[in-house]
């Protein structure tokens, strides 16, 4: 029974596009903290854990092992959905040095500069000293004259202008299942995946 927690399940994110592997274990937490739906991959119809409980029922009938707990007997899901932008989606686009350099594109945000890596540093677009954090909605890459000339002060007290709102990257795709992990039900999902996966620039 424990076996069948730790293999892996496919998390997809609200467009249906697969994001990541999860374990069934935490599949079946996000479901029951209602940050996702199980996709029954025949159908593609949505159960929370009472309705896959019934699903499960007929299947687990006919000698299909379950996981059960005390008031439930599941089938272990294999794909799940993500309902909302909290728990596991979240966490999917790592806040860190390395994704802001791809989501701005090598270029200073203030004066489209592409001087390259070591002549960009990470600015504050509100300064740290007051109170700006270290968010996805408040740091930018900015070039050395643009961030020496910002110094201490907002965009507008610079004269600087924003290229466009610093936004958290959208959702990142899963490229890659390692084959040894793949379930037959995911390939529905994966084929689509592969024509939405954002290519390097
Ligand atoms: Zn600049």
């Amino acid at each position: 029974m424990n076996a069948a927690l730790d293999r892996p399940a496919l998390v997809l994110n609200r467009a249906w596009t697969p994001i990541q592997l999860t374990s069934v274990r935490e599949a079946i937490g996000l479901v029951a903290k209602g940050s996702a739906l199980i996709i029954e991959p025949e159908t593609c119809r949505t159960h929370d854990l009472r309705t896959w409980n019934d699903a499960s029922r007929a299947r687990a009938a006919l000698g299909a092992e379950t996981i059960r707990s005390r008031h439930l007997a599941l089938l272990p899901p294999e794909v799940v959905l993500l309902t909302s932008y909290e728990g596991m989606g979240e966490r999917s686009v790592v806040f860190s040095r390395k994704n802001l350099f791809k989501r701005d594109r090598y270029t200073c945000q203030y004066c489209g500069a592409q001087p390259g890596p070591e002549s960009l540093t990470v600015d504050h677009v509100v300064p740290r000293s007051r109170g700006g954090a270290s968010t996805w909605e408040n740091c930018v890459l900015a070039c050395l004259d643009c961030n020496r000339r910002k110094a201490d002060r907002s965009p507008e007290r610079a004269g600087l202008k924003l290229r466009r709102a610093p936004r958290k990257p959208s959702w990142k795709t899963l490229a890659q299942v390692p084959p040894r992990l793949r379930r037959e039900t995911w390939d529905q999902f994966l084929s689509r995946a592969y024509w939405e996966i954002e290519l390097e620039p």
